[in-house]
């Protein structure tokens, strides 16, 4: 697929700002590969519309095309739809023993993934874990899970036969708190499609234990039947979170977009495998990149902007060291400050700054204060800010008016213009090593 859109994308050359048709030629293609990648045609559809919108206008990084552009937008853009706002591998187990119910069809990989979370948090986070089994339904599923439990050293509730899955969940809620165990992790019955009879009986569970957790296992590459049971189990039980297992297998998981899409829910944990260390934490990029199946044209234009800031702050910094400073390099400072939040970034950065970004705060320098500078810069001609020297009393009143400010502020940023210029040729003189040492943005 990478190769096919290479030869799209080798057609698009023009440089500057995405053009819509740029967007929209590059975006058949995603629109392919997101449907390649099981990901549902509404989703992809409306994960398009609004990638296009924000695509549009934006910047083409040099020595890469359009299309490329919007491959790395469109990575970008999957990476935040897929990442919740939590730390997806941080089961919410505080108060113990934290009860957590495992849903999900038959054969998803529930008893599989209930096992591999009781090791994760044993291991990874010294818990004392209990598991039980519910499932009375299938012959031998409560064994599967003790000789698991055996083989992970985690202790499993002893098997009663003739018992309930309501009754189970209450011992094992009783054997949970009588034995000291940090959390406890049920293991329900599967089914082989949504069954009402079995949705009553988890729902039963539930209700006894109120889960902090409610775990629905799905197996990644059923795609869209993944998310239509994702979207069942929360409606009647009630879903924290999604465990993707089999994405190991040749799937693009595209089921992954669909369901945070569709369902909102968090995805916590993939699955990759058979063994018991086979569990990972849903990492979004990797999942994206996977699902978008490009990731050596995201890697390219991620190089290519790293080039170009490279370049951008060599450039500046050869035009400092001959103690050049003009209006056009204070406006870039201006605006980098802006995009780091204030004053602390750049100036700290530079060495012999740190009294003039003392000087700053203390005249109450802020983001507005910025923005009127910058406002001030825009309102000078192209020679002016490349000499600021130019400016005469008339050409300074003609500037202020423009930015709707007072000569006195004018002043005042020309004299921190000089201030920056004085420092820079000092630093100069200071030899080439010193300058800039912490990087240009
Ligand atoms: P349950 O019916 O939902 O409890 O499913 P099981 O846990 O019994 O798993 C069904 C089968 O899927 C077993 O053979 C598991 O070893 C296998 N399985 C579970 N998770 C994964 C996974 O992430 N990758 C692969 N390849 N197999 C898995
Ligand atoms: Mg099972």
């Amino acid at each position: 697929l990478s190769e096919r859109l290479g030869g799209v994308f080798d057609r698009l050359t023009k440089q500057g700002a995405l053009s819509e048709d740029d967007v929209r030629t590059a975006m058949r293609e995603v629109r392919v590969a997101l449907l390649e990648a099981d990901v549902s045609l509404p989703v992809a559809r409306q994960f398009i519309k609004a990638v296009e919108k924000k695509a549009t206008g934006a910047a083409v990084t040099k020595s890469v095309t359009p299309g490329q552009q919007v491959i790395k937008i469109v990575h970008d853009e999957l990476i935040a739809v897929l990442t919740g706002d939590e730390d997806p591998g941080r089961l919410k187990i505080d108060n113990p023993p934290a009860p957590v119910l495992m849903v999900g069809l038959q054969g998803g990989g529930k008893t599989t993934t209930t096992a591999k979370i009781a090791k994760r948090l044993k291991e990874r986070e010294g818990k004392k874990v209990l598991m039980a089994s519910l499932d009375v339904n299938r012959p031998a599923a409560m064994e599967q899970l003790a000789i698991l439990g055996t083989q992970i050293g985690v202790d499993t509730l002893p098997i009663v036969k003739g018992e309930d899955p309501v009754a189970i969940a209450r011992r094992a809620k009783t054997q949970a708190s009588l034995g000291g165990y940090d959390v406890y992790l049920l293991d329900t019955a599967g089914r082989l499609s949504i069954d009402e009879e079995l949705m009553a009986q988890v729902e039963a569970v539930r209700d006894v234990v109120t889960p902090r957790e409610t775990l629905l296992v799905v197996d990644g590459l059923t795609g869209q039947d993944a998310v239509h049971t994702a979207e069942n189990f929360d409606a009647r039980i009630g879903i924290s979170g999604v465990v993707l297992t089999r994405m190991d297998g040749d799937g693009r998981g595209g089921a992954a977009l669909s369901m945070r899409a569709i369902t909102g829910k968090p995805i916590r944990f993939v699955g990759l495998g058979e063994k018991m260390d086979a569990l990972e934490t849903f990492e979004p990029s990797r999942i994206a990149g996977r699902i978008l199946g490009m990731g050596d044209i995201v890697a390219l234009v991620e190089k290519a902007q790293e080039v170009l800031e490279a370049e951008q702050a060599e450039r500046m910094m050869k035009r400092f060291q001959k103690g050049q400073f003009n209006m056009n390099d204070l406006k870039a400072q201006l605006e980098q400050m802006l995009k780091m939040g204030g004053m602390q970034g750049m100036m700290a950065m530079m060495p012999g700054m740190a009294k003039m970004q003392k000087q700053m705060e203390d005249a109450g320098f802020d983001d507005t204060v910025i923005k009127r500078q910058i406002a001030l810069i825009n309102s000078m001609t192209k020679k002016e800010r490349a000499n600021p020297d130019l400016l005469q009393a008339s050409r300074k009143k003609r500037i202020a008016a423009g930015a709707g400010q007072d000569v006195s502020d004018l002043n005042k940023l020309l004299k921190m213009q000089r201030q920056m210029a004085d420092a820079m040729k000092k630093l100069g003189k200071m030899g080439k090593k010193g300058l800039l040492r912490g990087g240009l943005g």
